[in-house]
């Protein structure tokens, strides 16, 4: 049996994240004008990305609005104290505008709750915490305030916020929550988005059993095509399951030509050094062009990129990710999400990071850049993080236990307890 003939081309993990960003730069551009839309209803667009524009379609906030509850003043009436004013209305939130005092002119004050309009000639609001009700009967008109406001104070000036007109989120915007409750602020009930990429998981192995089958004694259940798509999903993709390949050339190249129909093709496995490591090989004879073969992390050594030209389309991408199902899962996070992320129609960002005391030291030898599960805890400036114990990138009962990859870099043999180390989030 021949070996893969494809040229090995093993990169460092900046330069393959380099070589990853910059493709993921150029699908994002093409998707944010020829990607295709849909339209979808705003309690159903979590998650989903910004093929529109939203802009304010009025002044935020639409008029001067108190942010307490407590009096509307003229700030230079407070210059002695206590002050007594008096009152000339009532004004809640939500009050129709004939309702409204005209103006608030000097020595006056107007009782005034959240969320309402101030009145013109007003120029702040005192807190009700510092204002206290008539001493005498007969002075229920008046308000003595024992606290001095500046000017401006409590209140959100009309289209502090936005200005009518004024870009509130742009296209290739992922919506979060907030970002939702915008929409609804400015009256999109519905919102063009872009459409769901498709990715393509294709799983290989001869060991490699159906989730319902009894595996035999040298079988393995499929967990990588599960913990693949549940990633898809969480990176606003649509997967699409293939079933699971043997390690023969024929047959992968089959469900290969297949798998590169959809948007992004994922292999999982048949990318080491084995003989029957056939995943590059079967690309290759494809005519497939490689990006990386192998970068240098631990774990995930051996995850391939590149993309394949077929009879239907120019060109589709595909990940090689090795089996080993931790190794797919952080080979999937580090490589494959920026790629698919540029699909949906994302606006590209960096890798996150955070930093947290390590609990105990870690000895490793030095040349890999390493992303090890582990479990970030302890509250506020507390942040601590430890490994999680693992047999190696296979052992998913213990990378299902952690919350996080510690991230030592590729010069580092030690790393001791108590000092600060990048964490990586999952
Ligand atoms: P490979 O990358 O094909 O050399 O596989 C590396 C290890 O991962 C082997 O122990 C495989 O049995 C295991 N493996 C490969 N594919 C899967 C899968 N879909 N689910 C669970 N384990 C897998
Ligand atoms: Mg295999």
């Amino acid at each position: 049996m021949s070996r893969a003939p494809a040229a090995s081309i093993v990169l460092s993990f900046a330069d393959a994240r380099r070589v990853v960003e910059q493709q993921a730069a150029l699908i994002h551009a093409s998707c944010i004008h020829t990607g295709e839309t849909e339209s979808v209803d705003l309690l159903a667009a979590a998650g989903r990305v910004l093929s529109e524009r939203v802009t304010a379609d009025l002044d935020l906030p639409p008029f001067p609005r108190s942010t307490r509850d407590g009096y509307a003043v003229r700030s230079a009436d407070l210059s002695s104290l206590p002050a007594t004013l008096e009152v000339i209305g009532e004004i809640k939130a939500g009050e129709t505008l004939d309702r409204i005092p005209a103006n608030i002119a000097g020595g006056e004050a107007a009782s005034i709750m959240t969320g309402a309009p101030v009145p013109a000639g007003a120029d702040a609001v005192v807190m009700v915490e510092y204002t206290s009700p008539p001493h005498h009967p007969g002075e229920e008109h008046r308000v003595e305030i024992t606290r001095r406001v500046a000017p401006g104070e409590n209140i959100v000036p009309r289209g502090a916020e936005a200005r009518e007109g004024a870009t509130l989120l742009d296209r290739g915007f992922r919506l979060n929550p907030a970002a939702i409750a915008l929409a609804a602020s400015v009256g999109k009930s519905r919102l063009r988005v872009f459409k769901r990429p498709r990715v393509a998981v294709l799983t290989t192995g001869d060991e490699i059993v159906d989730v319902d089958a009894t595996p035999g004694p040298t079988q393995i259940r499929n967990s990588n095509t599960f913990s693949l798509a549940g990633q898809i999903q969480q990176a606003g993709g649509e997967p699409v399951l293939l079933p699971i390949a043997p390690d023969e050339l024929h047959r992968l190249r089959l469900f290969i030509a297949e798998g590169l129909k959809s948007d992004l093709l994922l292999l999982s496995g048949g990318v080491s050094m084995g003989r029957y490591d056939l995943v590059e090989q079967a690309l290759s004879e494809m005519h497939a062009e490689f990006f990386f073969t192998g970068v240098k992390i631990q774990p995930g050594r051996p995850v391939v990129f590149g993309k394949c030209a077929t009879h239907e389309k120019p060109a589709t991408y595909f990940f090689g990710l090795p089996g080993n199902p931790v190794s797919t899962m952080v080979t999937f996070e580090l490589f494959a999400r920026p790629i698919l992320e540029a699909l949906t129609g994302q606006s590209p960002h960096n890798l996150l990071f955070l930093h947290a005391r390590l609990r105990k030291e870690i000895r490793t030898k030095t040349g890999l850049q390493r992303f090890l599960p582990a479990i970030l805890s302890g509250e506020f400036d507390q942040a601590e993080v430890e490994l999680v114990p693992w047999q190696g990138s296979g052992d998913i009962a213990a990378t299902a236990r952690a919350n996080c990859y510690i991230v030592i870099p590729p010069d580092r043999d030690c790393l001791a307890a108590g000092q600060w180390v990048a964490v990586m989030l999952r």
